[in-house]
């Protein structure tokens, strides 16, 4: 095993989750136990690693690096030249356009997944699975249970159009969401 490759990997991962700390360090998980964000890219990358049967560190890192365009202006142009192509167009792959109204990226989230690359699919997978726990672990406090399940089935809208999910994540969403199905007695009216 060559030990240099390895500690090269380390130091790119490092320096990646380094960068979306700082980035990120204004921001805010949306519950009430208002977590920092880094948490959430954190348990992404590791769900991530996790999944891969084969080692992929641009892969990695572009779990830390997931929402740094979407939620922090960071630029494509800019991951590219910090991170590399693969890097900044996996980032890319599952970045939503802020431009278009909530409603039509959520449907769009669901339409597109199935054509994502493999590898973007496993990032998105973690991403809900993130997401789910959060939501049961500390809802936003503005959030009602209605408002709670919508994302959940959403979410699960959105891993079942995907073509190629992970199944051990796969596993692990299903199973939140079936830890979720409490919420739908206290849902109903
Ligand atoms: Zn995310």
């Amino acid at each position: 095993m060559d030990q240099g490759n390895n500690f090269q990997a380390v130091r790119d991962v490092l320096k990646a989750a380094h960068f979306a700390a700082e980035r990120h360090s204004a921001q805010r998980r949306k519950g009430t136990a208002a977590e920092p964000y880094i948490n959430h890219l954190l348990e992404v990358a590791e769900l991530v690693s996790g999944a891969l049967a084969e080692p992929d560190t641009n892969l990695v890192i572009a779990a830390l690096l997931h929402d740094t365009v979407e939620d922090v202006g960071v630029t494509k142009q800019e991951l590219d030249q910090t991170f590399g192509t693969d890097v900044a167009n996996l980032v890319m792959e599952v970045t939503d356009d802020k431009s278009l109204p909530k409603r039509e990226r959520k449907r769009l989230q669901v339409l597109n997944a199935p054509k994502k690359p493999v590898r973007a699919q496993v990032i998105k997978l973690a991403d809900k699975i993130s997401n789910l726990r959060a939501i049961l672990a500390s809802p936003p406090a503005d959030w009602s249970v209605r408002q709670r399940l919508e994302y959940i089935e959403w979410a699960k809208e959105v891993v079942d159009a995907l073509s190629a999910p992970d199944q051990g994540l796969k596993a692990e969403f299903d199973r939140l969401y079936d830890k979720a199905g409490s919420l739908h007695k206290l849902g109903r009216p």
